[in-house]
């Protein structure tokens, strides 16, 4: 019998998450105690939002510090995690005829690191990022995510990180024990509901949602990862939320776990 390797779903929030000990970053790092180990991960970040599709493909990814006004300690942060090449080949392979270019220029940015960091501390998993093609419409990502269902019988961990709920504008930044908004809350929930239904449909088309979804979406960028992770649940997969909660008001932590 052979495992299958569940999919999930970070919200990754605050960068700082990388240095903190918190609710969030110890729920992280239970999921990957309690992972049978990885063969690979390979993570689609909301920090990798650009025209095509690519794969990193490189044996040492670097770390990208791609944010900016944060502590000097979190731009030390280093997770020497190995690529795959392997893996980059295999999606490029998985996905075509689509064009999908074998990056070496990227590496790993905090989307990935600030939350593998908790999960797998020893970086000793070899890890790829699949970028985000920010011309492409929701099924686009949906059906991508489709597609990489193979690599969960191979011992592959995919990773989605993002936020379900991300609204920087509304963020209250610095300030602790902020209210969640009830937009927040009420898009969060209808999500939520949607997932244990198994109402892809209209996750993807979440554009449609009302209100409450434009402001939890403003831009696609922390919600398109959401979709690949839903495109490789299979007939009868359980979905659970390992970790859950708002941080500022307006970001939501939702962790949602497939299989
Ligand atoms: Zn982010």
């Amino acid at each position: 019998m052979t495992n299958v390797m569940p999919v999930i779903f970070f919200g990754h929030g605050n960068p700082m998450n990388a240095l903190l000990d918190n609710t969030y970053t110890e729920g992280w790092a239970s999921i990957g105690r309690s992972l049978l180990r990885p063969k690979a991960v390979l993570c689609v970040s909301a920090h990798w939002y650009s025209p095509g599709t690519a794969v990193t493909a490189m044996p040492n990814p670097r770390t990208i510090h791609d944010f900016g006004g944060f502590p000097r300690e979190l731009h030390q942060v280093q997770y020497p995690a190995p690529g795959s090449p392997e893996l980059a080949e295999r999606v490029s392979h998985l996905l075509s005829p689509l064009a999908v270019e074998l990056d070496q220029s990227w590496g790993l940015d905090h989307g990935t690191w600030s939350v593998l960091r908790h999960v797998f501390p020893a970086a000793d998993i070899p890890v790829a990022q699949l970028s985000i093609d920010e011309t492409r419409a929701p099924e686009f990502h949906y059906e991508v995510g489709k597609r990489l269902s193979p690599l969960r019988d191979e011992g592959v961990l995919i990773v989605g990180s993002g936020n379900l709920v991300h609204n920087l504008h509304t963020y209250a930044w610095g300030r602790r024990e902020v209210e969640p908004f009830d937009w927040a809350v009420r898009f969060e929930q209808l999500a939520r509901e949607l997932l244990l239904k198994g109402d892809d449909a209209s996750l993807v088309g979440y554009e449609s949602l009302g209100p409450d979804a434009l402001l939890a979406a403003p831009t696609p960028d922390h919600y398109l990862p959401l979709l690949y992770v839903i495109g490789l649940r299979r007939a009868g997969e359980a979905v659970t939320f390992p970790v859950e909660g708002f941080d500022g008001g307006s970001i939501s932590m939702l962790c949602v776990s497939i299989g």
